[in-house]
């Protein structure tokens, strides 16, 4: 009966031992809990500021919460910061995609650009792309078609392309070119507004960070580029053309002799010198002798027979 009373009683003790250890090992897990939990505070605080600048970011992206695992984690302030989404860079073309488009020539008119067929469309200044133009550009290098899809990307500008009008005219001035030894670079043909707005973008900010008011920043862009949709490249009929190997487009390359041999031969392919030294109060553009612009063979020999730019032979044409 004693042993099995002192038995007894060793089984109470060892139960009340094994009771009070847990109850030791619970409170001192909860301690630990809660220093470390003070612990990381200085580190929360600092998330909500992360947080705040994440949204100003991209307010669309929904922000990503992590399962949480404890309780003592505050699952608000553990938002992972994420880096701000890269620029869509094949947007496809839409009337939104143009309307986006920030800097636009105050003085644009709508016009009937094509008034005189598509081959004669002027653009400048004052008259801009219309929204609903239809691009029809093939590859440089091999004539193949560009995706619709490409047509107002970035990324696209890297491969160049030009209007298929032109296409062909333009490989039979280069081979032509190459076979009386004057080889010719094709430096830029089609350039997306998307690109044209992000240059002119760019030129604005530069004279903003000069101390310049928006509005005179603009006005000073304007001088050294064009408004988005008011670039002969902006239509894939422009090109800027340079002797084999030359990048720089400078006044020094009239002295060339491609240059002299476009002069004598770029309008039996088609094309003008789109801005000449003595047009630049009606073209409102500066001397350029690299850049030329498909016509078409016919309006090409006139035009220069007439000693008139592109926008005195539109009046021509009308009068
Ligand atoms: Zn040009």
């Amino acid at each position: 009966m004693a042993t099995n009373k002192r038995r007894k009683k060793n089984t109470l003790d060892y139960k009340k031992i094994a009771l009070l250890s847990v109850a030791v090992l619970v409170v001192v897990i909860a301690i630990i809990v809660s220093v470390s939990s003070k612990d990381n505070t200085p580190d929360y605080e600092y998330s909500p500021t992360e947080n705040n600048q994440t949204n100003t970011v991209d307010d669309t992206k929904p922000s990503i919460v992590p399962p949480t695992n404890s309780a003592t984690e505050p699952s608000t302030d553990k938002t992972p910061t994420e880096e701000p989404s890269e620029p869509v860079t094949s947007a496809p073309i839409t009337k939104s995609f143009y309307d986006a488009v920030k800097y636009r020539s105050p003085d644009a008119v709508t016009a009937d650009i094509f008034k005189h067929g598509r081959n004669l469309m002027l653009l400048n200044r004052k008259y801009e792309l219309p929204e609903d133009f239809k691009w029809d550009l093939v590859y440089w290098s091999n004539g193949k078609h560009v995706d619709a899809m490409y047509l107002n990307c970035e990324e696209h500008n890297s491969t160049k392309a030009v209007d298929k009008a032109a296409y062909q005219p333009l490989k039979d001035m280069f081979a032509a070119a190459k076979e009386a030894g004057v080889p010719l670079n094709l430096v830029s043909a089609y350039r997306s507004i998307y690109l044209q707005d992000k240059l002119f973008t760019r030129s604005v900010n530069y004279y903003k960070g000069q101390g310049l008011s928006e509005i005179d920043a603009i006005n000073k862009a304007n001088r050294e580029r064009t408004f988005s949709g008011t670039s002969e490249h902006n239509t894939g009929l422009g090109f800027d053309i340079l002797e084999k190997g030359n990048y720089n487009l400078t006044e020094s390359f009239e002295n060339t002799a491609q240059f002299k041999w476009l002069m004598e031969n770029a309008e039996n392919y088609g094309f003008i010198l789109r801005y000449d030294k003595d047009k630049t109060d009606i073209t409102g553009i500066m001397y350029e002798p690299w850049h030329f612009r498909y016509v078409g063979v016919e309006h090409a020999k006139k035009i220069n027979e007439l000693g008139m730019c592109l926008e005195e032979y539109i009046d021509y044409l009308e009068a």
